[in-house]
């Protein structure tokens, strides 16, 4: 089922204009997650001066994902859908790297196996974030449960949805609350944009160029560890 969604007829007449006009492939995805999107044509990527150095900074690691302040932040959702789903598991154990690790999702899960539970969900969409709205970024973001259902909730109802409508935007933010944090999302129409947050909508071409770089459907964000890397972690977890 999964395999047969598409970011929907934008990504089909994309995927053409891709086959005509061959282009470099990112070494990375971290690469190309996090980073500004050059839409000069032809243009070659400048890698010096400050502007490079931004680039270069925010396009590593954590930087890929979405950072959801106290203040609103402007964001365009890129596909229908989240193109990855997962739980993990938390590991207090673990000191030497991420303490989240991605459960198997089968039987056979060491963590589970082991009577672990996997708390932690985890539905991840590309986003376009417009926090600076003179430097559109492309962002992962993950959002929680409460999130991802409310998302749900728009996607599949025809008259607010589907995510990746064209005049559709919207604002999250966070809120630190007594025991836990809380999250608060909004759709915002295009044409409210600029009145409402000072945002300019995105144009036609620098959002075809942004959604040329998202991530397949189905694509991991993050890595399930292997038998041995799983099994390293069900001994800290034992030994703990
Ligand atoms: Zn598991």
């Amino acid at each position: 089922m999964a395999e047969t969604r598409t970011y929907g007829r934008r990504r089909q007449l994309l995927s053409k204009t891709a086959e005509a006009t061959p282009a470099t492939p990112p070494a990375t995805r971290e690469a190309v997650s996090g980073r500004v999107v050059s839409t000069s044509s032809g243009g070659s990527t400048q890698m010096a001066g400050w502007d490079a150095m931004d680039r270069t900074a925010s396009a590593s690691g954590s930087d890929m994902y979405l950072k959801v302040t106290e203040e609103a932040i402007v964001i365009k959702v890129l596909g229908d859908g989240p193109f990855d789903v997962y739980n993990s598991h938390w590991v207090d154990e673990i000191e030497d790297g991420s303490k989240s690790v991605r459960c198997w999702a089968t039987p056979d899960c060491p963590l589970c196996r082991v009577g672990d539970k996997a708390k932690r969900f985890s539905a991840c969409f590309d986003v376009v974030s417009l926090e600076d709205p003179d430097t559109p970024v492309m962002k992962v973001w993950e959002a929680g449960i409460k999130v991802a259902r409310q998302l749900k909730d728009i996607a599949t109802d025809a008259k607010r949805g589907p995510l990746n409508r064209d005049d559709l935007y919207f604002t999250i933010r966070k809120e630190q609350k007594k025991k836990s944090v809380e999250y608060t999302l909004e759709r915002v129409k295009e044409r409210d944009l600029y009145e409402e947050y000072d945002v300019e909508p995105l144009g036609e071409e620098i959002l075809r160029a942004f959604l040329a770089e998202a991530h397949e459907w189905g694509a991991q964000v993050k890595e399930p560890l292997d038998e041995d890397g799983m099994n390293e972690v069900v001994d800290l977890l034992v030994e703990g």
